[in-house]
This record gives C-alpha cells, sequence and structure tokens, in this order.
C-alpha cells in the first residue's frame, strides 16, 4: 500500500526532491504538491521561527486535504547580523527580489571585517497528521558569505555562500552536490524515520 502525502508547496523541484529522498530510503510514499487541490489557502509566514511557519502552512494544508502533510521554511542567518535575515529571508529587501534580497545583505555587511562573515542556511520541516500529530525535524549548512556573488545555480543567497569544506558557492554546485549537504536535504532525511514510525503500516517498505 502507498501512502500519499502533500508538500505545501507548487514547486515541482521540491516535489521531486522529497519523493527521491523518501523513495531512496525505501519509503512507499507517494508525494503530491498542492497542484491537484484547489481550495488550499495560501498561508502567510507570520511566525518568529522557521519550525513555527513550517507548522502553520503543514497545519493549514492537512486541515484543507485531509491527507499527511509537510511543509518547510528555510532562511538565511547571518552571524554578524544577529542571526537575520531569518524568517524574513524572502522578505529582506521588502518584496524586490532575490538580487536585491543578497544586494541589501552586503551591503549591511560592508564594514564587518572578511573574518566575520560566517552564516548559516536553516531549514525546518513540519508533518502534521489527519489525527493531530505532528513532527519536526530540522537542518543546516554553515558557511560564509562572500562580498561578490558567484554561480548561476540555485537560487536566493546561493551566489554568496560558501558552505564549509569547499570554496565554491552554493550556485557554482549543481543541484546533487548542493542536496547532499543542504539545510533542506538534511531535514528531509531527518523525516525519514519519523514516518517510518508515524504512518500507517503500509507507507513502512
Ligand atoms: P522559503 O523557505 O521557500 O520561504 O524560502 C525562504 C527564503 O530563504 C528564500 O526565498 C531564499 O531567499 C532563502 N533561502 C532558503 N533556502 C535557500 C537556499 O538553499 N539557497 C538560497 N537561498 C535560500
Amino acid at each position: 500500500m502507498t501512502t500519499r502525502v502533500v508538500l505545501a508547496s507548487r514547486n515541482p523541484h521540491k516535489i521531486e526532491e522529497m519523493d527521491r529522498i523518501l523513495d531512496d530510503a525505501g519509503l512507499h510514499v507517494e508525494v503530491v504538491g498542492l497542484d491537484g487541490f484547489a481550495d488550499v489557502p495560501d498561508v502567510p509566514e507570520t511566525e518568529p521561527t522557521f519550525a513555527g511557519n513550517a507548522l502553520l502552512k503543514a497545519r493549514a494544508v492537512c486541515a484543507a486535504t485531509g491527507l499527511p502533510a509537510v511543509s518547510d521554511d528555510s532562511g538565511l542567518c547571518v552571524d554578524a547580523l544577529n542571526g537575520m535575515p531569518g524568517v524574513l529571508s524572502a522578505r529582506w529587501s521588502g518584496g524586490q527580489g532575490d538580487v536585491a534580497n543578497l544586494e541589501l545583505v552586503l551591503a549591511q555587511l560592508a564594514d564587518t571585517p572578511d573574518d566575520r562573515l560566517g552564516a548559516q542556511f536553516r531549514c525546518a520541516v513540519a508533518l502534521v497528521l489527519p489525527d493531530g500529530r505532528v513532527a519536526v525535524v530540522d537542518g543546516e549548512m554553515r558557511g560564509h558569505l562572500v562580498r561578490a556573488p558567484r554561480g548561476t545555480n540555485g537560487f536566493g543567497y546561493d551566489p554568496i555562500f560558501v558552505p564549509d569544506g569547499g570554496t565554491r558557492t552554493s550556485a557554482e554546485l549543481s543541484a546533487a552536490e548542493k542536496d547532499a549537504i543542504s539545510h533542506r536535504g538534511t531535514a528531509l532525511r531527518a523525516l525519514v524515520p519519523v514516518l517510518r514510525e508515524l504512518l500507517p503500516e503500509g507507507a513502512a517498505g
């Protein structure tokens, strides 16, 4: 038996990524996105934490679909900015888009010495079941920022973030290289044992 789980996203790449990770783990879970569901409300991310926002969205999607729901929230946390932009990462420049967001972060760090540009990407993934049970897992990717954007892969702040252990920005990594070390990949892999435990017998593989 295959259990269906709804991922609170309309992004086909996110849906494929989660499907691949669960499949690799031998879970019989079919991941579907929000596109098949007309009545799911758009949920504003109003909570001050990644876990809070992920739970908000997963609760709303579970209530609207009646299916187990998974949602993620993520962002960049810069040490010298006391963890900001954090949950405000997508809106840091007031809704002007990815390039304006990273340019604003770089401007805010103009007087910060190079050896204090440490940062991390963080991600929380929430699972909400129709019977009310919830679980939240998270992942992080440590690294540092560079002052000039490099690379064309990825999105968001990837062109100014160099993950620890390498010299390339995450926009210079392939999707597979990034998935293997990313905050989202780590969180999704942490969800596997949780799904194995909480989903009905048939999903366990
Ligand atoms: P959300 O989790 O889809 O709400 O994304 C939050 C925001 O955090 C994105 O719009 C990006 O600005 C930033 N972000 C999250 N994950 C990444 C990543 O893997 N690379 C670059 N930026 C990211």
